[in-house]
């Protein structure tokens, strides 16, 4: 069986833990991989401390120029990247390529560190003395990252951290491990110094052993709520920088004066896309006013025709659910809405796909009536799953959504300019869309929710990644012809 291993200052490691990683399409294990133990943290963290100040003191060019040179191996190698991505996510190839474009949009972005690690610069802020702010790279930062996206989601962190100087340890979801060790290869084949990149495989032994390491400066996380406020809780104690951003439900609101065939396309996609595995998916929908009947019938006609699929086939919507565990919490959440009162139009549940029996499949499911005291309301489910709730009104439909804990995206389709103005002012959520089911920024601005959906000061990649993976310092300075000795507070003259 294959090992997937660490890779840990240009070489691959493992000890004897491991786990399971499977193809979800075919519900079997494809290989297994190394589960890092105190030792194997302590060996990454000296790897990346170690390559730390070459790197650092590598002009932010030349340091760009290896982002350009891996830019390029990315996008020649983005089809086998998505092909490993798919084989043990379960998202279709299609899908995946996506996923990898838009983390080349964050590589795109880092490709231009030295005019983003400008400083300020003022003239006589006092007689003969001038003042300048620089950005300095942290040290070793870390990034812990989650199923769903494992290779969009490092590029979110590690492009930038890499960029501004540090040395970066990748602590990928070990449910699919692969993607971050063919990306570490083009980093490799790019140029990049060993130690600047490291890869620890493993779970929360590695994680709590990275932060808690007095030699960790910072730390990037991306997962679910309650790992999210741990990680934040557990780095800030230990001294640590810290983002975590956690889960979701995304809202979409659709008003009454809404196109409807545009909602519904928009709406499958964006809540049965990657079977709803994904943070920005849209899971519930506030049908506003007397909308809800023709949506839902259109809805519903709709999610029962998607098409499911495997791997490369081009017509396939939604693949599989990545583990047996998750389809049956996801299969758990179904059953407790039935069991709370909500009607269930479309049932995916009992699935098999033809050849793939055994997958992790679970095909669409569409309740409509859904309540705010209901449990598939409340909580994120990350399944296919999408919940109707009728409101009567605008004001409603703004008061649920920030009402609720989560506060990652949300949308609204419409035709009114002032009543889209009106949701963007009021709606407190952290990334919004206007007729755009799912709002995720482009890498040059920055991408992060509200609430229960992000601990910490910073959002992730653009300007706010920079910010986050660099501290400042302010120099001032004069170059007198005598210098005498002052003991007041010293004040600009
Ligand atoms: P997860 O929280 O289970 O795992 C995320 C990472 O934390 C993994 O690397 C995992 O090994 C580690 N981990 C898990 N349990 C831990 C523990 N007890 N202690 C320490 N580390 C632990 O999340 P997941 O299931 O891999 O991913 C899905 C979740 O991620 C969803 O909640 C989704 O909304 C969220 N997500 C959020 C965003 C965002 O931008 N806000 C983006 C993608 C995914």
């Amino acid at each position: 069986m294959k090992t997937l291993s660490h890779l840990i200052a240009g070489h691959s490691s493992h000890g004897e833990r491991f786990a399971d990683v499977y193809n979800p399409a075919l519900g079997q294990v494809s290989a297994r991989v190394a589960l890092a133990g105190q030792d194997d943290v302590d060996a990454a963290v000296a790897a990346a401390r170690a390559a730390f100040p070459a790197w650092a003191e590598t002009s932010p060019l030349k340091r760009a120029r290896v982002m350009f040179k891996f830019k390029e191996l990315l996008e020649s190698h983005a089809l086998q990247l998505a092909e490993i991505i798919s084989a043990e996510h379960g998202k279709v190839v299609s899908d995946a390529m996506g996923e990898v474009q838009r983390g080349l949009e964050v590589v795109e972005f880092a490709c231009g560190i030295p005019q983003l690690l400008k400083g300020e610069f003022t003239e006589q802020v006092g007689s003969g003395i001038d003042s300048h702010s620089m950005r300095q790279p942290l040290g070793v930062v870390a990034g812990i990252t989650p199923f769903n996206f494992p290779a969009m989601v490092p590029m979110w962190m590690f492009p930038v951290a890499i960029a501004c100087g540090n040395t970066f340890i990748l602590k990928p979801s070990e449910r699919n491990p692969s993607a971050s060790l063919f990306i570490a290869g083009l980093l490799q084949q790019a140029g990049l110094p060993d130690g600047v990149f490291t890869v620890l495989q493993g779970d929360k032994q590695a994680v709590d052993g990275l932060l808690t390491h007095p030699d960790v400066s910072a730390v990037s996380f991306v997962g679910s709520t309650p790992i999210a406020q741990y990680i934040y809780e557990t780095g800030a104690r230990h001294g640590k920088r810290v983002q975590a951003l956690g889960g979701a439900k995304n809202h979409m609101v659709v008003l009454p004066d809404a196109d409807l065939d545009q909602t519904v396309e928009a709406l499958v996609g964006a809540a049965y896309g990657s079977a709803g595995e994904r943070c920005m998916a849209i899971s519930v929908v506030l049908a506003v006013g007397d909308i809800g009947d023709a949506l839902v019938a259109k809805l519903a006609e709709r999610a029962r025709t998607l098409k499911i699929g495997v791997g490369g086939d081009p017509a396939a919507e939604m693949g599989p659910l990545v583990t047996r565990q998750h389809l049956d919490k996801v299969c758990s959440y179904v059953d407790s809405g039935v069991a709370q009162g909500a009607s269930l139009l479309v049932d995916g549940r009992g699935y098999r796909h033809p050849g793939h029996e055994d997958g992790f499949f679970l095909a669409p499911c569409l309740f409509d009536h859904v309540t705010p005291e209901m449990r598939i309301y409340q909580e994120e489910i990350f399944g296919p799953v999408l919940a109707v709730v009728r409101v009567a009104d605008f004001d409603t439909a703004i008061n649920l959504i920030n009402s609720h804990q989560y506060a990652n995206g949300t949308s609204i389709f419409t035709r009114s300019g002032g009543a889209a103005r009106e949701f963007g002012h009021r709606i407190q959520v952290g990334m919004v869309g206007i007729n755009v089911p799912i709002p995720v920024p482009m890498a040059f601005h920055s991408f992060g929710g509200w609430k229960a959906s992000l601990f910490g000061d910073h959002h992730m990649h653009g300007p706010e990644g920079v910010r986050f993976y660099t501290r400042m310092k302010t120099i001032t300075s004069r170059w007198p012809q005598t210098l005498s000795a002052e003991f007041m507070m010293p004040t600009m003259k």
